[in-house]
């Protein structure tokens, strides 16, 4: 079966990117994967937000926005975000930003410990249908790690608690 966008009858499903669950009613990305332990032909749905799929599962919801039925809010915008995530094949990787809480981790781009306090990009890595923590980068980092620095969007999606200031001393350390 093709990957679908559908409304979510119940609100029991967990999305994969960000562990929580998505509301009855709400548009959701449904990801189809060889079970593998199933019998032959087996398949599973991974479940997700539509946003949080355009940024870590950029091709497989390129793919399926053309057959989706149902008017999708913020398109364009999610459109977009996929992909840059499907041009630079890094980026869906992100998981947020924090202040370090201890300055025992190296980035992954520098290989230099990232001190206490901080700012920081968390990492995960997918492989077969999970997503698995894997490390920072500093927020300066992000161009030679990503390629790019047009990073923000994903940033304050999967932090969304970051105030004004915080995102303006992010940019900062962006550019
Ligand atoms: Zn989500
Ligand atoms: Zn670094």
């Amino acid at each position: 079966m093709p990957h679908v966008i559908e409304r979510a009858a119940t609100g029991r499903a967990i999305c994969r990117a960000c562990n929580s669950k998505i509301a009855a009613g709400l548009l959701r990305f449904g990801e189809r994967l060889p079970n593998p332990y199933g019998e032959d032909g087996g398949e599973m749905t991974r479940w997700y937000h539509l946003s949080c799929a355009a940024f870590t599962r950029p091709e497989s919801f390129l793919e399926t926005l053309p057959l989706a039925t149902e008017e999708i809010p913020d398109r364009e915008l999610l459109e977009r975000e996929a992909q840059l995530g499907a041009a630079h094949h890094r980026l869906p990787r992100v998981n947020g930003v924090e202040r370090a809480a201890s300055a025992r981790a190296a980035c992954r781009q520098c290989r230099e410990p990232i001190a206490k306090g901080a700012w920081r990009i968390s990492l995960m890595y997918y492989e077969d249908g999970r997503f698995t923590p894997s490390g920072f980068v500093h927020v300066k980092c992000a161009q030679p790690y990503f390629e790019t620095t047009e990073i923000m969007p994903r940033l304050r999606h999967f932090r969304a608690e970051l105030s004004e200031a915080d995102v303006e001393e992010i940019a900062k350390e962006l550019n």
